[in-house]
Parts: C-alpha cells; sequence; structure tokens
C-alpha cells in the first residue's frame, strides 16, 4: 500500500473515504477528476503547461517500532525548480485543511528527497486566492503520523463508519454510502 497525497487529502476529511479510494472502490471518475483540476491550473495559469514543471517522488518511511516500512509517493502537477516553491491549484470554492495538509506532504517529501523545497502556495481560482503553506522541522513528526495513521486505516480489514450525512453532500461516494436510505 502506497500513501500518496490524495490519501493525506482523504485523511482529513473522512476515514471511510481514504478507506475506500485506497481499496480502489471508485464512484468518481478519479482521472477525469483529477485532469479536470489540472486542467484548471492550466487555464488559469497557462504558462505553467509546459510538463517539465511536473514532478514525480517517491520516499520510504520506516517505523522502527512496528518493523514496517511505508512507502510513499506523489506526482507534483507546478514546482518550481528555480524558488523551491510547490504550487497546488485547487478547483474548490472553499479552503480546507485537506489541502494544507497534502502540500505539507509533498514538502516533506521533496525534502526526504534532498530537492530544496521552501514553501508550497495553496491556489484557488475560483475566488482568486492563494494561500502560502510552510513545513517547520518540528512538523515532520506530525506529517509522518499521518503517514502512519493513512496507512494503518487504508490497509485495515472493515471499511471505516460513515460521517454525518450532513458533511457527505459533495462527495462522490454519497451514493455508494447513502442509497436506500431515508432522507433525514
Ligand atoms: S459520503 Fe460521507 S461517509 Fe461516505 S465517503 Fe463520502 S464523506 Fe465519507
Amino acid at each position: 500500500m502506497t500513501i500518496n497525497a490524495t490519501l493525506i487529502n482523504y485523511l482529513h476529511l473522512c476515514y471511510r473515504k481514504l478507506w475506500l479510494h485506497a481499496n480502489v472502490i471508485r464512484m468518481e471518475h478519479t482521472s477525469e477528476v483529477v485532469s479536470e483540476g489540472k486542467l484548471i491550473g492550466e487555464e488559469s495559469y497557462p504558462q505553467r503547461a509546459d510538463k517539465n514543471q511536473e514532478l514525480e517522488i517517491s520516499y520510504e518511511l520506516h517505523f522502527p517500532s512496528y518493523g514496517i516500512t511505508v512507502g510513499c509517493s506523489a506526482k507534483i502537477d507546478f514546482f518550481d525548480t528555480k524558488l523551491g516553491v510547490v504550487h497546488e491549484t485547487k478547483k474548490s470554492s472553499a479552503k480546507e485543511f485537506a489541502h494544507e495538509a497534502q502540500v505539507k506532504f509533498y514538502l516533506y517529501l521533496l525534502r526526504k528527497n534532498e530537492i530544496e523545497a521552501n514553501y508550497g502556495i495553496l491556489e484557488y481560482p475560483k475566488f482568486r486566492h492563494t494561500e502560502r503553506v510552510e513545513l517547520h522541522e518540528d512538523e515532520y513528526e506530525t506529517v509522518e503520523s499521518w503517514i502512519w495513521k493513512a496507512y494503518q486505516i487504508a490497509t485495515q480489514e472493515d471499511c471505516p463508519a460513515a460521517l454525518a450525512k450532513s458533511k457527505c453532500k459533495n462527495c462522490s461516494y454519497f451514493e455508494f454510502c447513502w442509497s436506500g436510505e431515508e432522507d433525514v
């Protein structure tokens, strides 16, 4: 089981969503969703269409107390190598900590690969907002705890409990989780 940025994002949204995605139960057309996000990035920042800015990285994180090594990977759509800045564009119309966690995960993996990564920028073209994301060294343990938690959830046998239905409105798994339920 490889932990990627999507799973780190979902860890901060819903454990069930993480588990479903990790176990390849896809209600969303994931590739289309990803493409759409990427397209928004390319349309909003056309100077970045250059594929050379894309970066794929991986890292093996060992947890000695459990005797387990967890593989991590990420595909970063735009990394400014000159300035050491990760840009992540979101099609969402609201800020979420899950986005910030995703960028911190990128910064962590870059630095573990000895690539100079100074900070990240979250971009929300829909409401013309940008947010700077830092990762300080004393936060590495936090990122590692996310990786471990995501790994634990992804590899557990049972599907985690659903969230309260009111929190599920925009989730692509809504039908999966709630079809057959009475409206409340
Ligand atoms: S519909 Fe709700 S409970 Fe189901 S995966 Fe999505 S957020 Fe989680």
